[in-house]
């Protein structure tokens, strides 16, 4: 028999109600992950549908923090002035989120906690260092995103990004068997500040080579410290490559991975530069 109960709480404080009940919880937020067909749903205990919970939706700046509600949409998200001003990697990487139905309903909640190796919203969280706010029967909590495992019972209630001034460059590129409505088979996103011309801050997070979104330390030191120039974009080229070698070494993909993830850095580069891809500068990519 299916034991499973749902449940419409309206505030954060009935969810921890909830989670004191003892029954185990699982959580529904846009449900594009959760309902798709195929996909083995809970049999037991209680689907706590986070949609009527005001305090999980929205984005606001909160002392040097921008706090996003883990139940935003991903449609927000694009729209967003805010973000788009502050951390335009991640208003790029909702913008490219599967189609408007599906941006209308997932939220930013449930793509971090399917943690999908392809996730888009994933690599900008990380390059930016945003810390989720987690709710279980314990309490509250922050966790780096980096160190953020999902657990059954345990909610994430919001995302906050650090909101410097002045704000860093960022940017956001996936490639996909199409242009509209799919899932990364690459994605890239940079977050990127310079003093005088050289790049003194560098963050790049790569996702679908691996399991987990890679922070790519390799790249980010071939290209820190330096002048953007077109020597430092070949060291930076062979750097994303050699990346993808060590990430994944015996997928077939690798072959085309360790060339197109050069396309993708150099696209981000040329877009928070204000440069066209075409400039000179991209010339030597190999
Ligand atoms: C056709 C299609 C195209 C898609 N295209 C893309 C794409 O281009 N890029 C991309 O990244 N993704 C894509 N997705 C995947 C999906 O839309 C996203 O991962 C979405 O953000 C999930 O959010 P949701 O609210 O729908 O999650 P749900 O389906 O409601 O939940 C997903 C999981 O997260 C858990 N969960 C949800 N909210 C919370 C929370 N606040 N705290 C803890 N756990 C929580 C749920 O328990 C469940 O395990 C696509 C999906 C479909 C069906």
């Amino acid at each position: 028999m299916n034991m499973l109960t749902v449940a419409r709480p309206r505030s954060l404080d009935a969810i921890s109600a909830l989670m004191s009940d003892g029954r185990p919880l699982h959580f529904i937020a846009g449900g594009t992950d959760m309902l798709i067909a195929g996909r083995l749903r809970p049999k037991d205990g209680i689907l706590v549908d986070l949609g009527q919970v005001a305090e999980l939706s929205g984005i606001s700046v909160v002392g040097q923090h921008i706090r996003i509600g883990a139940a935003t949409t991903v449609a927000r998200l694009a729209e967003d002035p805010v973000l788009a001003a502050r951390l335009p990697a991640l208003s790029q990487a909702a913008a490219e989120c599967g189609a408007v139905q599906i941006r209308n309903r997932a939220t930013i909640g449930g793509n971090i906690a399917e943690a999908a190796p392809a996730a888009d919203l994933l690599p900008p969280l990380w390059v930016a260092d945003a810390r989720l706010e987690i709710r279980d029967h314990d309490g509250s909590r922050l966790v780096a995103i980096a160190d953020y495992i999902a657990s059954p019972g345990r909610l994430i209630t919001a995302i906050l990004l650090p909101d410097p001034d002045p704000a860093p460059k960022s940017g956001f590129a996936k490639l996909g068997s199409r242009r509209e409505l799919t899932i990364s088979k690459l994605n890239l996103a940079m977050l990127m500040r310079q003093e005088g011309g050289r790049i003194v801050d560098l963050r790049i997070v790569a996702g679908a080579i691996g399991p987990r979104p890679q922070r790519l330390k390799l790249a980010e030191a071939a290209l820190g410290g330096r002048f953007l120039s077109p020597k430092a974009l070949q060291l930076f080229a062979k750097a994303l490559s050699d990346e993808v070698d060590t990430a994944i070494p015996t997928r077939s993909s690798r072959v085309w991975k360790r060339r197109a993830i050069v396309g993708l850095g150099y696209d981000v580069i040329a877009a928070m530069t204000g440069h066209s891809p075409r400039h000179p500068l991209f010339a030597g990519a190999a």
